[in-house]
């Protein structure tokens, strides 16, 4: 009998969920809700105008409004007022952080000749915001701590691990050096923390040519590439370790939260460091001696890349002023009217390092327009089946702060009811971006697929594909055109869906358009929208297309009658994890036992040069097997929890009853990926599954705990964390298989 029903009961779901011809299927809706939700898309997509994006950009990044300037402030109320005014219900939260501004800096070479860098972006004819200089925060790298060291230089490349590993076969040692690294390779943040683990006392960071300035292209004002004095400023912040408040780790950055010390803050740098031009860095690099540097480590300056140490001798100071400073988050709500209590939050930031037209005006714009739209619709009589909200966040560049302190500060609420963060930061022309949780992939690409390129006559989803075959190895070719969905790429960090995802386990998207100009504005006075409006999106179509495709995943996100997770493209994913760390352990197993027996047959004595310093690596232990049942076991379960999920959804009923119930539990699983000790380490990135790396900052590893475990070669750790992310996974597999059981009831 129970089987005739559900027999029958397929008949009739089929029946209904057979798509119209009009109507394509949209994942989570019923028939009906597809066709009114189609309808209500295509009024929205026709609200967002590139005139609007325009105007909106010119006034927010008319003037520097970094946190605490009078204009980042006066920006925040301008959102609001237009929020406002377009009938949101908005308001604005504070938080007080910890924000070092530069009070002194100076980078001087002492020896062999007397230089003294110049440390300043000069205005250019015809930029008319490049001269704010009253306003501008100087080029420097906040949260560095203070210092001031005279110390010979050494030249690291990147500055990431591998790089000191080929100093010490060079015979070079960084320790009481200034080591001087060139941005590219890593985050940022990371070259002064493995300075200063070598024993560095200062750091000095500059944009080669090569990657940043006139080997790329025509430079400012001229092309879009860095000019001779153009700087990147950025955070230097330990973010692997926690981001938000350096003095407020885990809770939010309110009037009464405790506040650590200045000088027990765990994310603030050991060393100090300076951000400088490549017209400052081109006589400290030409001053330096000893070994000429490998080929791969050689930017485009006009001389022999020498490695050092020595004999340039640099003086670097740094001293900043150690303020507190306010932070303005817009936020405004859409309240859902059958979930309320299940939220879609939405985000992008509104401050820039200075007049930020690209980043992150270009996207904020985007934003606005999408909730223009929405505001619009709503007066139309549309109104979400869940809760919407749109943040607007403070404080991005300097480490999250906006994002972080709301997130922390109101971390219960969003444990209980976020179901999905989706955030943009940045945008430009070219193809769609798309990266983030595995189980939103099958539904970030039937966003795509219903999104137009304004380039070209097709979705961006046949273009994105496209161009992932073009730029693919012949055996990942295939595998691209053999796959429904394309791949979201994992989420490190570097934008403000980290505390959502990292900290909460909240599933995440992070989108943008982009990849067809280039350009070396990053960070700088320089981009501003003179440079915006000659050299990216200069007609703001793809501002236009990402208002649109991001609103439209809102809208579907709010309007689904059940969440459109999948978990078939997550778990797919994770067994790639899992097989990649079982190679990365091996790969390592075996490099280690070819190195070991090359030292006992004398390969490095061999080879080496007597007339040059090689330094022969020396024996290592063995790693020893590791014991990967447990990822086995949780990955099987996880496959057999998802065979059943896909099942049990497609004989569901869509739009008979409220699915109210499964909804609220759907919210939770990405949570079910969470451990509340978090990673080895460090505690407050609880995502078992994605991090960003230790040593990459940004940069994304999967399955962190033990990946990096057996990068770091700590097999003891390597082992405890196999376990428990094996329990991860069967979390996982235990709350999707739950999921399941009551869809079949
Ligand atoms: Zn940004």
């Amino acid at each position: 009998m129970k089987n005739l029903a559900r027999i029958l009961a397929c008949c009739i779901v089929f029946l209904a969920a057979a798509p119209a011809a009009d109507s394509p299927a949209l994942q989570g809706f019923s028939t009906d809700s597809a066709t009114s939700e189609r309808a209500w898309e295509s009024k929205f997509k026709a609200i967002p105008g590139t005139e609007r994006l325009r105007e909106y950009m010119q006034r927010l990044s008319a003037r520097p409004h970094h946190v605490g300037s009078p204009y980042d402030k006066d920006n925040a109320e301008w959102i609001l007022g237009k929020f406002k005014e377009w009938g949101l219900d908005a308001q604005i939260e504070n938080f007080d952080v910890l924000f070092p501004t530069p009070r002194e800096r100076a980078v001087e070479m002492v020896e062999p000749a007397r230089f003294t860098a110049r440390l300043e972006e000069p205005a250019v004819t015809g930029d008319p915001t490049s001269n704010q200089q009253k306003e501008q925060l100087p080029s420097y790298n906040a949260y560095s701590i203070d210092g001031d060291v005279t110390a010979p230089l050494v030249y690291v490349n990147y500055g990431v691990p591998a790089d000191y590993e080929e100093l010490e076969q060079m015979g070079v040692s960084v320790k009481d050096t200034i080591v001087i690294a060139r941005y590219g390779g890593s985050w940022r943040g990371i070259k002064p923390k493995v300075a200063a683990e070598h024993g560095a006392v200062g750091c000095l960071i500059y944009s080669d040519p090569h990657e940043d300035g006139y080997f790329q292209g025509e430079v400012f004002p001229d092309g879009a590439w860095r000019p001779r004095d153009g700087v990147q400023r950025g955070s230097v912040m330990d973010m692997p370790i926690y981001p938000g408040d350096p003095l407020t780790p885990g809770v939010g950055a309110t009037e009464g939260a405790k506040r650590l010390p200045i000088n027990e803050a765990k994310t603030i740098t050991k060393i100090p460091v300076l951000p400088i031009s490549y017209g400052d860095a081109q006589p400290l690099l030409a001053a330096l001696k000893g070994p000429v540097a490998p080929a791969n480590w050689r930017g485009a300056l006009p001389l022999t890349y020498h490695v050092g140490r020595g004999p340039a001798k640099v003086h670097l100071k740094v001293k900043s002023n150690w303020d507190t400073k306010r932070l303005y988050d817009v936020i405004a709500r859409i309240r859902g009217k059958e979930e309320s209590d299940v939220w879609i939050v939405r985000g992008n930031h509104h401050d820039a390092w200075v007049n930020g037209a690209e980043d992150p005006v270009s996207a904020a714009v985007a934003e606005m327009e999408e909730a223009r739209g929405l505001a619009e619709l709503v007066k139309q009589g549309w109104q979400p089946k869940r809760t919407i909200v749109y943040c607007v966040w403070d404080g991005e560049e300097e480490g999250l702060l906006g994002s972080t302190e709301w997130a922390e500060a109101h971390a219960d609420e969003l444990r209980r009811h976020a179901a999905v963060y989706v955030n943009t930061d940045g945008n430009g022309r070219g193809f769609l971006q798309m990266g983030g949780s595995h189980s939103l992939e099958k539904f970030m690409n039937g966003v795509a697929k219903d999104s137009q390129d304004p380039e070209k006559d097709y979705p961006a989803w046949k273009r994105l594909r496209l161009s992932r075959i073009a730029n693919a190895s012949q055996e990942e070719r295939d595998k691209i055109r053999n796959r429904a969905d394309l791949r979201l790429g994992a989420l490190g960090s570097g934008s403000d869906y980290t505390a959502f995802l990292d900290h909460l386990g909240i599933a995440s998207l992070n989108l943008a358009y982009g990849g067809e100009d280039g350009g070396g504005i990053y960070h700088s006075i320089y981009d501003d929208f003179y440079w915006y409006t000659h050299f990216a999106d200069t007609d703001f179509r793809y501002g236009r297309a990402l208002a649109q495709t991001v609103g439209i995943a809102v809208m579907r996100l709010a309007g689904a009658d059940l969440l459109p997770y999948d978990f078939t493209d997550f778990t797919d994913t994770m067994q790639i994890y899992v097989e990649e760390i079982e190679k990365l352990w091996k790969t390592k197993h075996d490099e280690i036992k070819e190195r070991n027996k090359e030292i006992e047959e004398g390969v490095y004595v061999a080879i080496a040069d007597p007339k040059k310093t090689l330094v022969a690596p020396k024996a290592e232990e063995v790693p020893p097997f590791l014991n990967f049942a447990p990822l086995r076991n949780g990955l099987e379960k996880l496959q057999r929890s998802t065979v059943r999920y896909d099942k049990a959804v497609q004989s569901l009923a869509l739009g008979q009853k409220p699915l109210d119930d499964l909804n609220r539990k759907l919210a939770q699983v990405e949570r079910a990926l969470t451990l509340p000790d978090g990673l080895p380490g460090r505690p407050w990135f609880q995502h078992q599954i994605y991090a960003p790396g230790m040593y990459t900052g940004y940069g994304v590893k999967t399955i962190p705990g033990v990946r990096e475990a057996i990068e770091q070669k700590n097999w003891k750790q390597a082992d405890e964390q196999i376990v428990r992310a094996g329990k991860v996974l069967e979390n996982e597999a235990r709350v999707i298989g739950e999921i399941a059981g009551e869809m079949e009831r």
